[in-house]
């Protein structure tokens, strides 16, 4: 399989210091890429752009709430490293407790707003403003730019509770249903990823287990037997939706049963499944 998919290309990963984000900055610089990472978590994100090196990776702070800091985020990538070829929407929270008044698992009967609107900030809004700003950049220079987004497997079932990220989740489908068919005549894709559990810090602050605890508790949950999806699974999917691999896919979602399927079937890694 080569290994400089991503040769000359500029990345922005939002939510780049921890989990998923920072498995992809991994690989996407491992595959050639500049990478900016971009997070609310700036020493762990220094650290992250640090151990990947200076030459590969940098670090920004950029709190995906804020439309100015997501703007200013792509004008220093811009800036710096000439242009902007791929925006890896990311960045997320499962449980908000800005403003809480309860201890509530938002379930909808006792839905807590002031959380509610706060993870709705990140998650939904945030997202789409990652995905205005990189689009407008890559329209202004003329880049066949990839956008990915984070949707989820909860963007496509309900949920016991949590109805407020089951319902941002939902929304990152939707924004990347329209905005690939908004980008398709720039010549901009746009998809999503949307995994399964992953033992990542959000999932173990959530459910107060260790990474090793919760990766065997969700161990028999997944579709195939056997298997612990880890953050590199997630990143090698992300990584073909960024690459030429996928020069003609846009507006799919990726969902975690799905790409888990096609690499087994195929046993070869993604790369094959477009030509297909
Ligand atoms: P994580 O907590 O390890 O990483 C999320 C990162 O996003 C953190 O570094 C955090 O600081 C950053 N972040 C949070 N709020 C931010 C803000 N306002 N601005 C900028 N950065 C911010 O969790 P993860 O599991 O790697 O999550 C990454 C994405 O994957 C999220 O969108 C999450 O909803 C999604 N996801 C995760 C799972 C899972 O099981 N881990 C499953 C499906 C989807």
């Amino acid at each position: 399989m080569s290994n400089n998919k991503l040769e000359g290309k500029v990345a922005i990963i939002t939510g780049g210091a921890s989990g998923i984000g920072k498995a992809t900055a991994c690989l996407f610089a491992e595959h050639g890429a500049r990478v900016v990472i971009a997070d609310i978590q700036d020493e762990l994100g220094q650290q992250v752009a640090a151990s990947i090196g200076s030459q590969k990776c940098s670090y920004i702070h950029c709190d995906v709430t804020d439309e100015e800091q997501v703007k200013g985020m792509v004008e220093w990538t811009v800036q710096n490293h000439g242009q902007l070829d791929i925006m890896f929407s990311n960045a997320g929270i499962i449980r908000s407790n800005k403003g809480t008044t309860s201890n509530s698992n938002q379930n909808i009967l006792h839905l807590d707003l002031a959380p509610f609107d706060h993870l709705f900030a990140v998650n939904a809004r945030g997202m789409a403003a990652c995905v205005k700003h990189a689009a407008r950049s890559m329209v202004e220079k003329r880049v066949r730019g990839s956008i990915i987004c984070t949707a989820s497997i909860c963007a496509s079932c309900g949920g016991e509770h949590d109805v407020d990220y089951f319902m941002s989740k939902h929304a990152v489908l939707g924004l990347v249903r329209s905005a690939s068919k908004q980008l398709g005549m720039h010549g901009i894709r746009v998809n999503s990823v949307s995994p399964y559990v992953v033992a990542t810090p959000l999932i173990c602050n959530l459910t107060g287990m260790k990474a090793e605890e919760a990766e065997k508790f969700y161990e028999g949950r997944t579709l195939l037997k056997g298997v612990v999806v880890k953050e590199k699974h997630v990143a090698d999917a992300v990584l073909f939706l960024a690459s030429e691999d996928s020069e003609v896919v846009s507006g799919h979602d990726m969902p975690n049963r799905g790409f888990l399927l096609i690499q087994n079937e195929l046993g070869k890694g993604l790369e094959k499944v477009v030509r297909v």
